[in-house]
């Protein structure tokens, strides 16, 4: 695995709850980051139908880019009773046409599961890859995952994204009504975060 010796990263996100959640888990380590709104670059189109791949195109386009290492995350809510759906198109299922509506998305998923009669509990997944890419085009991935399951009416108003309607695991608080250092302790990202330890530098 090749190891990151400087001590800055360009965040490839414009997503500003997954920016707070990996500036927070970088923080400690010293690690200066700026973001992709930062450095005025675009978001370029997902056009892979894996995480990995995705994370991949984030990634490569920011290092590219602003010539400095570059850490993306593709993440995305699976859920076992819709296939995996919404997984690498859970961005999607939020799009208005004019920004993202999660309350929308999160109806929309809870509704399929109604019109499917899907049996409780409701078993879901959040799955998160990090793409770490240097600017002569070499990349290293790492995934995390944190299990649970969906939960109606939503609850909570913290985190971002599906976080009101995922009960993890083990816990009695949604990711929406936890406390943040808690959600880092446990998330999808946090997982993925802890492999990503190993190439990052730290005293
Ligand atoms: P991406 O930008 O294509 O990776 O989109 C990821 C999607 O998954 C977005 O809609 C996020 O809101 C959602 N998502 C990813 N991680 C989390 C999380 O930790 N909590 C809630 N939603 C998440």
């Amino acid at each position: 695995m090749r190891k990151l010796t400087e001590k800055r990263l360009v965040i490839a996100t414009h997503n500003m709850g997954k920016l707070r959640e990996i500036s927070a888990l970088l923080s400690p380590l010293g690690i200066s980051v700026s973001s992709a709104t930062d450095h005025g670059l675009i978001e370029p189109a997902e056009t892979e139908d894996s995480f990995a791949g995705n994370a991949r195109i984030k990634a490569h386009y920011a290092a590219e880019k602003t010539g400095l290492p570059a850490l993306s995350d593709d993440s995305g809510l699976m859920v076992d009773a819709l296939d995996g759906a919404p997984g690498v198109y859970t961005a999607d299922w939020a799009e208005t046409g004019n920004g993202r509506d999660y309350t929308k998305a999160m109806t929309m998923v809870w509704s399929q599961l109604q019109e499917k009669s899907a049996p409780e509990p409701r078993r879901a997944e959040f799955v998160c890859t990090f793409c770490l890419a240097w600017p002569d085009g070499h990349d290293e991935l790492f995934e995390g995952r944190a299990a649970g399951r969906l939960v109606w009416p939503m609850r909570g108003e913290r985190g971002f994204g599906f976080d009101p309607m995922f009960l993890p695991d083990s816990h009695s608080e949604t990711f929406g009504e936890m406390d943040p250092e808690e959600k880092h302790r446990i998330s999808h990202r946090a997982a993925a975060f802890a492999k990503l330890l190993a190439a990052l530098p730290h005293d």
